[in-house]
């Protein structure tokens, strides 16, 4: 996995303060995405153990509400696989942060079992730790700047916890 960015003391992408990792890859490829060059699997520099201690460190800091993930596109195979481990480990770790992560796919759609982005003992292990899901394409026609956490208004804040607890879509208060 490769990745772009990190952004430290984040308060765009989530709700508080958070760390935001960029991943790259995606295979979405929304008109009028405002990153295009974060399509390509190779963009950016290669994620090691070193960075993921480095981000675990730094969310661990008693000011950070969680961690972000974002790209690119993090349920992509190759992102998932490679953000298992960070996930996990905050989780057992650091059960109080909480962790969101964007895609253009839809959760119902093509994260669940049968779903084009659904990989068996990766997929679920990682949504399970997922609090806040922001699902969707960003469509340009429907795109409004006075959205919370999101771009267009086909994109769903998803209350993740809820969502699993009762196999349906929750959206998070924060969907208005
Ligand atoms: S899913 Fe996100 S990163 Fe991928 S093309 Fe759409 S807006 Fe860009």
């Amino acid at each position: 996995m490769n990745i772009g960015q990190i952004f430290k003391a984040d308060s765009a992408n989530g709700s508080g303060i958070r760390v935001s990792l960029f991943v790259s890859g995606c295979t979405n490829h929304c008109e009028g995405c405002f990153q295009p060059e974060t399509w390509d699997f190779n963009y950016g520099h290669l994620y090691t153990q070193e960075t993921e201690d480095e981000i675990f460190a730094e969310v661990s800091k008693s000011y950070y509400d969680g961690l972000t993930l974002l790209g690119g596109d993090p349920m992509e195979e190759s992102n998932q696989r490679g953000l298992l481990p960070l996930v996990k480990r905050i989780k057992a770790e650091l059960p109080d942060k909480t962790i969101w992560a964007y895609t253009g796919f839809l959760y119902d759609r093509d994260l669940v079992k049968g779903g084009r982005r659904y990989f068996e003992g990766v997929t679920d292990e990682l949504l399970d730790r997922i609090d806040v899901l922001v699902d969707g394409p960003f469509v340009l026609s429907k795109k409004n700047l006075m959205l919370n956490f999101r771009g267009s208004e086909n994109q769903r804040i998803i209350d993740m916890k809820a969502t699993r607890a009762s196999g349906e879509v929750v959206l998070h208060e924060l969907n208005n």
